[in-house]
């Protein structure tokens, strides 16, 4: 499912380097990508979801190359093939939960947007105890209710993919596990694959890989 090789990636000011000589990740493994805080892993997941771009290696993400993409194509490949769910949610103020988890749908075009997917987003919202709150807006939803948006709207058009930035983060144990749950058994429903980092080492044994990014960053160089 993801395949890196020789990658090699630096922001503009030079100050922060990843190195990572070959990462493969199969389809349906669920992986997690641990590290302490200004390690990579957001870098790291950027990289692979085409946000990104390397300076050098080759990033190969369900069957597509996007070394040499254009930032357009990347995002097109993003928007289409991978759920994410973003540290901050991302969520639209001015849309409705429904219309936040239909997302993709709006934003993607060659994804139809009919009767099977407002089914899918609704079922979605159920189980992830959403229900009722589909006609709401983001700023009247409590912090794991949003989050709890965020992650339906990265599966609800069942990509191959999902990624999630600390999806349970500032969440109390019981709900961050809680969470977990619901995402993964989603995940494992429609046999996706799983790349998610977190901070929260309760809810490592959920899943079958660990990597952690200390082994390819490196901080300022000077
Ligand atoms: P993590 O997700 O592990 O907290 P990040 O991938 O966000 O780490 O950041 C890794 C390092 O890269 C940090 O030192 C951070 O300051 C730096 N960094 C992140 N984004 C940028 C950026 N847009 N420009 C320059 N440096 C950045």
């Amino acid at each position: 499912m993801i395949d890196l090789d020789g990658l090699r990636f630096c922001y503009g000011n030079g100050g922060f380097r990843l190195e990572l000589p070959a990462l493969h990740i199969t389809r349906g493994e669920k992986v997690a990508i641990v590290g302490p805080s200004g390690a990579g892993k957001t870098t790291l997941i950027y990289l692979i979801s085409g946000i990104l771009a390397p300076q050098a290696g080759a990033i190969r993400v369900d069957g597509v190359d996007l070394t040499g993409k254009t930032d357009r194509q990347r995002r097109d490949f993003r928007i289409s093939r991978i759920g994410f769910v973003f540290q901050e949610f991302e969520l639209l103020d001015y849309l409705t939960v429904r219309d936040n988890i239909l997302l993709p749908y709006y934003l993607n075009t060659t994804l139809p947007l009919g009767p099977q997917a407002r089914r899918a987003a609704e079922s979605l919202a159920g189980a992830m105890k959403l229900d009722g709150k589909l006609r709401r807006y983001p700023k009247t939803l409590s912090h794991g209710e949003r989050q709890r948006v965020a992650i339906c709207r990265a599966l609800v058009a069942s990509p191959a993919l999902l990624i999630a930035d600390e999806p349970t983060g500032n969440l109390d144990p019981d709900s961050a596990r809680s969470t977990l749950d619901l995402l993964l058994s989603e995940v494992d429903r429609r046999g996706a694959t799983l790349l998610m980092v977190t901070h929260n080492h309760d809810l490592l044994d959920s899943f079958q890989r660990v990597i952690s990014v200390q082994d390819f960053a490196q901080g300022a160089s000077s």
